[in-house]
C-alpha cells in the first residue's frame, strides 16, 4: 500500500502516483512484515537478501547484483576523531553510487507495471543508473540534466548506457520540475527519488549496516542530504528491522548539506518541517547541489524522530575530507560522499559526536564519477625520460 505522509491517504501499489492527490505531500510504501530474521541465514549480502521486505514482485526483478558493499572499519581516521568508525562504500556498486539500490527496485516496478519508457531529472548519478537498469530491463530512457553541470563521469554512463540524454539549460531543480510535467502528462515513468519504490531500494543501506554489526544498531549514521531521499530510505529500512524486533536501538540520523545548498539545515534550526528553497544551489559537491529537496519532510522526519541532527560544511572542509578519506584510508569518493567526512570532523569538534561513539559514514559515490575534481586536487606527475638515472635522483630527493 502507498500511503501519503502527511494526510494518510492511502493508494493502491499499481497506481502511478508520485505525490498525494488529496494534500499534495509525498507518498511512501507501506510494508508488513513478521517473519524472522532466520530467513536471511545463508544468503549473499546485497538488496535482494532482503526481498521479502521490498515490496515488488521479485520474478520480474531487474538486478546488477547491486548492495552488499564495502563495510570498512577505519582504524586510523577513527582514532584521530576520537571514535570507533566504520564507512559504507556505496560508490562500489554497479555505476559507482547508492542510486543503484533504488533504481533496481524502480526499474522492477516500472516493468511489473508494463510501462515502456522510463525517465528522471539528474545531477548525474540517478541518471547512469537509471540508462543501466533501464537497458537492462530493456525500457527506454529519458534523462535531463542541468546543462554544463553534471561530473564527467556520470555524463559518461548516462549517454553510454544508451539514454536519450537532454541537456537543459537551468539548474536540477528546474530539470526536475520538467521531467515531473513528462510523467504527470505520461511520457515517463519517472525514476527520481519522489518515486517511493526508489527509497524501498535505498533502504538496504540501513538494513546492510545492522546487519553486519551483528543485528545491531551504530550509534549514529551519517550521510550527505541533497534531494533527501536516502536519509529518509535507510531511517526506513532501520524503523522497520526496528519493528520486526531485528534490532533494540536505532541510531541518530545526521544529514549533512553543502553550504551553498541548505535549506535543511535552516530548517533544523527552526525546528520546522518546511523549508524555504535555495534559488542559486552552489557548490563543488554537485550530487547534492540542489535546492529544493523533494524528500525533506521524510528527512525531517528521520532526524527529528531519531533526536537526529543536521549540519553544513563549505566546499573547502569538502574537498579536505575527500582528500584525507583517500589518503589516510584509501577510500576515494566523490565530493558529495566526503561531505559526510567532513561534517562528521565538524560535529566531533562541536562536540555534537561524543567521544567514543560507533559512527557508519555513508559514502554515496565512487572517486572516478568526478575526475576533474580529482586531477585539479592532485600533484602533476613528473614528468621524466626513459632513464634509470634521472629515475633514481628523483626517488633519492624525494625520500631524503
Ligand atoms: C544522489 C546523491 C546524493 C544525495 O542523495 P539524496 O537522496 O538526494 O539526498 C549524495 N551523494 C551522491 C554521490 C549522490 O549520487
Ligand atoms: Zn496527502
Amino acid at each position: 500500500m502507498i500511503k501519503c505522509v502527511s494526510c494518510d491517504q492511502t493508494y493502491d501499489d499499481n497506481e502511478i502516483v508520485y505525490i498525494c492527490e488529496k494534500c499534495g505531500s509525498v507518498l511512501e510504501v507501506e510494508i508488513e512484515n513478521n517473519i524472522s530474521k532466520d530467513i536471511f541465514d545463508g544468503r549473499k549480502l546485497g538488496l535482494w537478501k532482503y526481498k521479502e521486505f521490498i515490496p515488488v514482485d521479485y520474478s520480474n526483478v531487474v538486478s546488477l547484483d547491486e548492495g552488499g558493499t564495502p563495510f570498512c572499519r577505519c582504524d586510523k581516521l577513527g582514532k584521530e576523531l576520537g571514535i570507533d568508525l566504520y564507512v559504507k562504500v556505496e560508490g562500489s556498486n554497479p555505476t559507482g553510487s547508492f542510486k543503484d539500490r533504488g533504481m533496481s527496485v524502480g526499474v522492477t516496478k516500472a516493468v511489473e507495471l508494463g510501462v515502456d519508457t522510463v525517465g528522471c531529472a539528474s545531477t548525474g548519478n540517478t541518471s547512469a543508473s537509471l540508462a543501466a537498469y533501464a537497458a537492462r530491463g530493456g525500457l527506454r530512457s529519458i534523462v535531463l540534466l542541468p546543462a554544463g553541470k553534471v561530473a564527467l563521469g556520470k555524463l559518461a554512463q548516462a549517454m553510454f548506457y544508451g539514454s536519450e540524454v537532454l541537456s537543459i539549460n537551468g539548474n536540477f531543480d528546474q530539470a526536475l520540475e520538467s521531467a515531473t510535467r513528462l510523467a504527470n502528462e505520461k511520457y515517463i515513468y519517472l525514476l527520481n527519488s519522489i518515486n517511493p519504490f526508489r527509497l524501498e531500494g535505498q533502504k538496504s543501506i540501513g538494513f546492510e549496516i545492522v546487519d553486519e554489526l551483528g543485528w545491531k544498531s551504530p550509534d549514529r549514521i551519517i550521510l550527505p542530504i541533497g534531494n533527501a531521499g536516502n536519509i529518509s530510505a535507510i531511517w526506513k529500512g532501520i524503523t522497520e528491522f526496528y519493528n520486526a524486533d531485528y534490532i533494540d536501538e536505532k541510531p541518530i540520523m545526521t544529514g549533512i548539506q553543502a553550504e551553498g545548498a541548505a535549506p535543511i539545515v535552516e530548517a533544523f534550526k527552526n525546528k520546522s518541517y518546511s523549508i524555504n528553497p535555495v534559488e542559486n544551489p552552489e557548490t563543488v559537491a554537485t550530487a547534492i547541489r540542489i535546492g529544493n529537496p523533494v524528500s525533506h519532510i521524510k528527512a525531517l522526519r528521520a532526524i527529528y524522530d531519531s533526536d537526529g541532527y543536521v549540519d553544513s560544511v563549505t566546499d573547502e572542509e569538502i574537498l579536505d575530507a575527500q582528500k584525507l578519506l583517500a589518503r589516510v584510508e584509501g577510500i576515494g569518493v566523490e565530493p558529495a560522499s566526503a561531505s559526510s567526512i567532513a561534517g562528521l570532523k565538524k560535529l566531533v569538534d562541536k562536540g555534537v559526536v561524543d567521544k567514543g561513539e560507533r559512527v557508519v559514514a555513508v559514502v554515496t559515490g565512487h572517486i572516478l564519477k568526478d575526475p576533474d575534481v580529482a586531477i585539479k586536487a592532485s600533484a602533476k606527475p613528473i614528468e621524466i625520460e626513459p632513464d634509470f638515472n634521472q629515475l633514481k635522483a628523483i626517488l633519492e630527493k624525494k625520500v631524503s
